[in-house]
């Protein structure tokens, strides 16, 4: 019998230069990538730095992105993701996920576009009104290309992304069923933990965001992390600590779900052995904002302690790190130039390489001449 051929299971997923990464980043994705890279269970892992997506929004502001792209390698790098195991890539420098792009767009209708809710969401939140760039409306096809260009299998991200991983497998299905099947239906993987999937400001907005200022970046530090959290929106309706407080919708305790572990408890907050315990506690009454603010310092800091350090570290020698992100483009290109060769064989668009088409156009036209010949020769004869 003959054996059945196993798919490669590619893990992809990215971020966009417009900032350096936050606490939201790192639970809502970077954390599970880390993870996922340690277990080993992929046979290929990508990371894309979305830098033309970034332009989409910010092309009066190449600076910002420019400036980005070495923050958020650092960002990875200090994370835990290993390049000898993760290919980062940068996107602007894979032109076949342009070339995809624009055939895809040919698959998707403007009103598919306009229903997706995210993009709807952030087309509100940066009021470009009646001036938005075609660019920005269309990113959901791109991000399609990103992901389709590589096979890949799993899309690590948060819950604001589910829409654009509905869209791309739509896109896969479409292009399958219209040409022929080249590409892959990929599949979103949320992480498991609620609070992690949209982690919300610490204005208490929805979801913190590099474009909203409403961060705990990665790389700030003790002081730093100290200040935002004891200026952090809670419970409003808690005004003094023996006031029954609320959890739920309370930005510090989301917080303590997607990062406190009954370890954190044990060392820094023994009069609880976990986080039932101080939540029971503070909707009771009798726990100040302050002091779980505090504990919270404490949690984060343990967390971002080996990154910070390890960042340090890597800032030392920012020109190995501009390798390593030029070696994984390299790498990058060779899969995406591999999925390209054969869709367009699929849309009958490789004139130069289909050595069969040539075959069959010069047979076609040998046939035409043939008939014009005997035409002519049947025309020459009736005239005699
Ligand atoms: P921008 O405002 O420029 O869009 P962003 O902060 O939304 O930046 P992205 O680069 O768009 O960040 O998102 C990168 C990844 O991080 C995605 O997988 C996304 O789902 C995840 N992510 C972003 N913000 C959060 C958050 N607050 N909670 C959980 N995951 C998040
Ligand atoms: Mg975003």
């Amino acid at each position: 019998m003959e054996e059945e051929k196993k798919i490669p299971q590619v893990m992809l997923t990215g971020d966009r230069p417009t900032g350096r990464l936050h606490i939201g980043h790192y639970v809502g994705s970077l954390r599970r990538r880390v993870e996922l890279q340690n277990e080993g269970k992929f046979d290929e892992m990508y990371i894309m730095i979305a830098d033309t997506q970034a332009l989409t929004d910010n092309a009066g502001n190449i600076q910002k992105v420019e400036n980005n792209v070495i923050e958020v390698a650092l960002d990875y790098l200090s994370a835990g993701i290993d390049p000898s195991k993760v290919t980062i890539f940068v996107q602007s420098r894979i032109p076949e996920l342009f070339e995809f792009t624009c055939y895809f767009m040919d698959l998707v209708t403007l009103s598919r576009l306009e229903r997706n809710p995210t993009v709807k969401s952030e087309l509100a939140m940066r009021g470009f009104d009646e001036s938005i760039p075609v660019g920005f409306l269309t990113y959901p096809i791109s991000q399609a290309a990103d992901i389709l260009m590589f096979g890949t299998t799993i899309v690590p991200v948060g819950e604001d992304q589910a829409p654009m991983i509905e869209q791309a497998t739509e896109i896969a299905h479409k292009f399958n069923s219209t040409y022929k099947p080249v590409f892959l239906e990929p599949k979103i993987m949320l992480p498991e933990n609620e609070s992690a999937r949209r982690l919300p400001g610490t204005d208490g907005k929805a979801k913190m965001s590099k474009s909203l200022g409403n961060c705990i970046y990665l790389s700030d530090d003790e002081a730093t992390v100290n200040k935002k959290v004891m200026s952090m929106f809670t419970d409003p309706t808690h005004l003094r600590p023996e006031d029954p407080g609320h959890t739920k919708d309370n930005p510090v305790f989301i917080y303590l779900e997607a990062f406190a572990t009954d370890d954190h408890f044990a060392r820094f907050y023994p009069e609880f052995k976990n986080l039932d315990e101080l939540k029971a506690a503070y909707e009771h009454g009798g726990i100040g904002d302050v002091k779980v603010k505090k504990f919270l310092c404490a949690v984060l800091n343990d967390v971002l302690d080996p990154i910070r350090s390890k960042r340090h570290e890597l800032e030392k020698d920012i020109a190995s790190v501009y390798r390593i992100l030029e070696e994984g483009t390299k790498r990058a290109q060779e899969k995406a130039h591999y999925i390209a060769l054969r869709a367009r064989r699929a849309m009958g668009v490789d004139y130069f390489e289909n050595h069969k088409l040539i075959e069959k156009q010069q047979k076609a036209y040998n046939k035409a001449h043939e008939q014009e010949k005997a035409y002519a020769e049947y025309l020459a004869k009736q005239k005699k």
